[in-house]
């Protein structure tokens, strides 16, 4: 990432707004991850605006870029709308990904915002995965409805929508298991759920949300593109996005697939998710190397000061 803030600021560098800067720039948003076809989408914008306001200097066309880019990600009105409604979150990814944790940072936010919220431990399948999930509602303090390992997860969903009726919650949070490997067996499965909720749990509405890893570039694109044709994704939460690794996948994601990015996950602690913020994204994408250094410092400051604050495992139940 490092290596593309100093083309970056190579690029605007240039003197003049030419076929050289154009090409230069579209070489360098390519290997950020962001994708030819949206590189390409970015750049008529751009080419365009700076028609437009007469821009004449690389300089200048750096804000209009962001500016750009910002517009592209925001999340669409209604984006959060379910979280003032009775829900169900249905949380799919591949393995690894960071689903369950995802689950144990959305359950803390959510109930630190005073909703109440039930987990459904629905990825039967990846051993272990049970306990997993069991251990941060334990940690977090929520509660779980489980089965055994391998038993039928849209039968855990039928018996959590029990629950969660019965226990007058507002968020239901479901685990899956993310064998893409076998997309037919994940959609059929996938199916099954949606079946249960929508005969059990027609009050409440189903929010779909894609775990994508953010490190992992090209490929959790290619990812979404599959779940998106298995399921009805609504929104992507992207993980693994502290520190220096962010690159333009969340923007390709946005801009190749129209799937808003709605949480950033941060780090491995319950508190470690957020809203998607389009402006601090891209401008931390665009910052100039010197502010984007300092920038670290500082984050790097308060995580530390964070880190010692810590996550009161004492005030959980
Ligand atoms: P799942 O297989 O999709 O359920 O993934 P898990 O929730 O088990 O997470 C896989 C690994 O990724 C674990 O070691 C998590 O601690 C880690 N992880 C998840 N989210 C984040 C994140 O935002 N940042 C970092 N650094 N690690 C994460
Ligand atoms: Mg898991």
């Amino acid at each position: 990432m490092a290596g593309f803030l100093a083309k970056l600021k190579q690029v605007f560098s240039f003197s003049e707004i030419d076929e050289d800067f154009y090409d230069e720039l579209e070489e360098t948003l390519i290997t950020s991850d962001i994708g030819v076809n949206t590189t390409e989408e970015i750049l008529d914008e751009l080419r365009e605006l700076v028609r437009e306001e007469k821009i004449k200097k690389p300089a200048e066309c750096r804000e209009a870029l962001a500016e750009l880019i910002k517009e592209r990600m925001r999340p669409g009105e209604g984006a959060y709308d379910f979280e003032n409604e009775p829900c169900v979150l249905l949380i799919v990814g591949v393995n690894g990904v960071g689903k369950t944790t995802s689950i144990a940072k959305l359950s803390n936010y959510y109930k630190e915002r005073g909703k109440k919220v039930i987990l459904a431990a629905a990825d039967t399948f990846r051993a272990g995965a049970i306990e997993q999930l069991g251990m941060w509602a334990q940690r977090v303090g929520v509660d779980m409805i489980a089965h055994t390992e391998g038993s039928d997860p849209a039968a855990v969903v039928f018996d959590a929508v029990a629950a969660a009726k019965a226990r007058g919650a507002d968020m239901l949070i479901c685990d899956t298991a993310g064998r893409l490997h076998n997309k037919k067996n994940l959609m059929e499965e996938l199916k099954k759920i949606y079946r249960i909720l929508e005969k059990e749990y027609s009050s409440a509405r189903v929010e779909t949300l894609l775990v994508l890893d953010g490190t992992t570039g090209q490929n959790a694109l290619s990812q979404a593109r599959e779940f998106a044709q298995a399921s009805n994704v609504d929104g992507i939460i992207l993980t693994k996005m502290e520190g220096t690794a962010k690159g333009g996948i969340g923007i390709a994601i946005e801009s190749e697939l129209k799937l808003d990015v709605k949480f950033i996950g941060t780090g491995e602690k319950p508190e470690d998710i957020s809203k998607f913020d389009p402006n601090s994204y891209v401008d931390s994408i665009f910052a100039e190397p010197a502010e984007k250094e300092e920038e670290e410092v500082e984050n790097k400051e308060e995580g530390e000061s964070k880190e010692e604050g810590g996550f009161n495992w004492n005030n959980v139940t």
